[in-house]
């Protein structure tokens, strides 16, 4: 009776923690759907767009290495994912690098090129992406722009931040901060820091493609917030080309 009992716990049990794995695949799949439809959305204001993404470090440069996993590879598959999401959307994208390379020469020569192709290419932002790496024990994503730079910078920034807390965990703020990069954008700057490589836990995310990707939407639906805050009043409809 008593060996019956446990049997029926069991299967009960088993049943239920079914149930649990249904119904999360159920609320992620129609979240998925959710947030696909609100970058469709957010596309009007993408298209005919011009982006510079700028996944930080590359070749000999590896930017942090915690155990094993590298800054450069991390964001260079989320810099390239966000290049898709960007594009299916109608945006002109450009990349600083696309393969495990940098773009040679002394560190702010190097810089120096991968902004200039903000000019090169006529583009209307620059974001730069890199991983964090801290001895706190920190996590989350945050968005920079450059201290006493152009207000649009800080926008950006704020718009991407906004996304990054609705989408993922982070309980971050847009901050100000002075790197090279944003000081000398010619347009509005900022720089994504995805994640903590140095919290397990979050490093774990960092490298599932389905987190990845997450990361990417969150900042194309910021870059579109943006885009839509820069139209003048009264010309609500439509981004940039229509
Ligand atoms: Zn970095």
């Amino acid at each position: 009776m008593r060996r019956y009992a446990w049997r029926q716990a069991a299967i009960a049990g088993l049943a239920l923690l079914l149930m649990a794995a249904v119904v999360r695949t159920a609320w992620t799949g129609a979240r998925t759907v959710m947030v696909d439809a609100q970058l469709k959305d957010a596309g009007r204001w993408l298209r005919g767009r011009v982006l510079v993404l700028d996944p930080g470090h590359g070749g000999d440069d590896p930017g942090a290495v915690v155990r094993g996993t590298l800054e450069k590879h991390l964001v260079l598959e989320i810099g390239l994912t966000l290049k898709r999401l960007l594009e299916e959307q109608g945006a002109t994208v450009v990349m600083t690098r696309d393969e495990d390379v940098d773009l040679g020469g002394p560190i702010r020569e190097e810089l120096g090129r991968r902004v200039a192709l903000v000019g090169q290419h006529g583009a209307h932002v620059y974001v730069s992406i890199h991983a964090n790496k801290d001895g706190c024990n920190c996590w989350g994503a945050q968005t920079f722009y450059q201290k006493d730079g152009m207000p649009a910078g800080q926008e950006l920034a704020l718009a991407i931040q906004n996304r990054l807390r609705k989408l993922t965990p982070t309980t971050r703020v847009a901050l100000p901060a002075n790197y090279f990069v944003l000081r000398t954008s010619p347009v509005a700057a900022a720089m994504v820091e995805v994640g903590f490589l140095t919290n397990a836990h979050e490093q774990g995310q960092l490298k599932d493609p389905a987190y990845q990707r997450t990361l990417a939407t969150a900042m194309a639906l910021g870059l579109a917030d943006f885009f839509r805050s820069q139209v003048p009043e009264g010309r609500a409809e439509g981004g940039i080309g229509r």
